[in-house]
């Protein structure tokens, strides 16, 4: 490296930054046999092999990709049939495909918001909806973590015409979920759109597991964005909403315009995931079940597991050293879970992100909660 290489100074500096605070990530390609504590494949819907079958059957029909935008002539008749599918199932006149989750909250915000509109949201909100502020050049303010008196205070001071108030469904690294009753009512009373990012309770949640707001129609929830790389198995994102609201999307979010569509294939498998979730409520249920039987397990060995009901069950250790032992120890068994450190949460508040799946086995979840347990005595003969 050349010293007047200012460019290679700079990012030279960032990353030994990073390392020195112990933060540097590392990805490693999982090995074939490791047991995932860690992915978003709430439903096992990624290894169907039904899935698997409409995506390669997709590809064949439509095309390996969409071969442009979808304004331009990548809109196929896959991609309306499941923009069709995904309105229906989540009882909304019309949704929009995006690529990515974080596209698509990218282009809602930029879309909807600018400097003269006044954006609430969650303190624990997703990163692409932080990001999705500032593209849109309005002013966020952050509401404390699920409390509807705080929304309440910081509307009733804003003077903007236009007020939206942003959060996700189910809080991606605590497990817990908004309190869409709250948020809703709240938000009319004050004339503010509500926007729902509901990524992680799709497919999961729900008697039909149209997630967190099931039961919400679009009175309440103006705005769904979902995404289908967790429960449904695939990739990409909608929005769903009104007809108004759509057609503004389609025109003016530049992630929608500015892109190629998604591929045909994935559009394919994500309908064919989609009808097995409304078909098949027993993957939800051996979910559920799961959930149940590691958080008694858990709680029988007093680790300091976070109240959530939901797949994402973190372990909140608190200290990063100590998280990052305790899944390099896991990981020695061939466990994998996510170790989640700041600037991901908040200081002192490191935790295991553990994520069960229909995929799982009862045996997989015993191997896990003794790896757990290993860690614990483990730490109790020498501790830190
Ligand atoms: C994963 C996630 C996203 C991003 O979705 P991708 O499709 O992975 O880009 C957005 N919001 C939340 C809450 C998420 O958990």
């Amino acid at each position: 490296m050349l010293v007047s290489d200012v460019w290679h100074q700079r990012l030279a500096s960032a990353r030994q930054q990073r390392v020195e605070e112990q933060r540097w990530r590392h990805r490693r390609v999982m090995p074939p046999n490791t047991l995932d504590f860690a992915g978003n494949d709430y439903l096992g819907l990624a290894h169907d092999p039904r899935v698997q079958a409409a995506q390669a059957e997709g590809a064949r029909r439509f095309g390996a990709g969409a071969g442009a935008s979808h304004l331009v002539s990548g809109h196929l008749e896959i991609h309306e049939a499941l923009e069709d599918a995904l309105a229906q199932w989540t009882g909304r006149q019309r949704a929009l495909l995006f690529s990515t989750g974080y596209m698509a909250n990218l282009g809602v915000l930029q879309a909807l918001a600018d400097s003269h509109t006044a954006l609430f949201q969650d303190r624990l909100n997703h990163a692409s909806l932080l990001d999705g502020a500032t593209l849109s050049g309005a002013r966020s303010r952050r509401f404390h973590h699920r409390d509807g008196a705080d929304l309440e205070r910081l509307l009733a001071r804003s003077s903007a015409t236009h007020k939206l108030v942003v959060s996700d469904g189910v809080f991606s690294m605590d497990g817990d979920v908004a309190d869409i009753a709250t948020l809703a009512h709240v938000s009319q009373q004050h004339n503010a759109w509500l926007m729902i990012d509901d990524a992680h309770g799709l497919g999961v949640l729900g008697d039909n597991g149209s997630g967190c707001v099931e039961g919400f129609d679009s009175q309440a929830v103006p705005i769904l964005v979902g995404t289908l790389g967790k429960a449904l198995g695939t990739a990409g994102a909608f929005v769903a909403g009104d007809a108004v609201l759509i057609d503004h999307l389609t025109q003016f979010a530049r992630s929608y315009v500015y892109t190629t569509a998604q591929p045909p294939s994935i559009a394919a498998a994500t309908l064919e995931a989609l009808t097995i979730v409304q078909r098949e409520p027993e993957h939800r249920q051996r979910l559920q079940h799961h959930i149940n039987y590691f958080r008694q397990q858990v709680q029988a060995l007093e680790l300091p597991l976070a109240d959530s009901h939901t797949p994402i069950q973190p372990l909140l250790l608190g200290n990063e050293s100590r998280t990052m032992a305790w899944a390099a120890k896991l990981s020695q068994r061939g466990i994998h879970v996510g170790a989640i450190r700041p600037p991901t949460v908040p200081m002192g508040a490191a935790r295991l992100r553990i994520t069960l799946s229909a995929r799982h086995t009862p045996s997989d979840i015993d191997r896990l909660v003794e790896g757990l347990s290993a860690c614990q005595r483990e730490e109790a003969r020498c501790p830190a």
